[in-house]
């Protein structure tokens, strides 16, 4: 059976997934993003349930980095030599996806944390005008009576939000001031 570990092509910018019947190339670090895919070993199903496992001679390509290539190599063995070949060979390639990729996600960090500070801005921004409009309610009345409680023209108070709930002095706990 065909054995690659990746410490024999991560100083070429691979990495490895591995699992029992393939092995999947990928620039080291971006595991989502196959370059290679090779089988192994196949499974044959025996009374339905019971599996037997055949180890192949060779790896064989299942797919490539892409369509073109997987439909030109699909199916071909290929010896350990030739995939270590293929890494030193597309050394460059890797290297350049890797910092591609850095600098993608560097992006996307850097716009996450704009979307977060603009959403935080616009909370800040919310409570000040709510408490801004509070106030004003509270100085438009500061020379009439209040009157707590409610009645037809009662408002919803301007300290608790009419949270009767909460304990607040402003409407006696009711939840509905009016002026006269
Ligand atoms: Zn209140």
């Amino acid at each position: 059976m065909p054995t690659l570990y990746e410490h024999e092509i991560e100083s070429y910018g691979f990495g490895l997934n591995y699992t029992s019947s393939n092995i999947q190339l990928h620039p080291k670090g971006i595991n989502n993003e196959v370059w290679l895919d090779l089988q192994h070993s196949f499974y044959t199903q025996l009374f339905g349930y019971k599996k037997e496992i055949t180890q192949l001679k060779y790896f064989k390509i299942i797919s490539h980095r892409n369509q073109a290539y997987t439909q030109k190599y699909k199916g071909r063995n290929v010896s350990k030599e030739w995939v270590i070949g293929y890494c030193k060979h597309n050394q460059k390639n890797a290297d350049n996806r890797i910092k591609e990729y850095e600098e993608e996600e560097k992006l996307k960090h850097k716009q996450r944390k704009a979307i977060q500070e603009a959403r935080q801005l616009h909370k800040e921004q919310e409570q000040k005008a709510l408490q801004q409009a509070e106030a004003n309610a509270l100085e438009i009345h500061k020379h009439k009576e209040k009157i707590t409680g409610y009645r037809p023209d009662a408002a919803l108070c301007p300290k608790c939000r009419g949270d009767a709930l909460r304990h607040c002095h402003y409407c006696e706990g009711t939840g509905w001031v009016s002026y006269a």
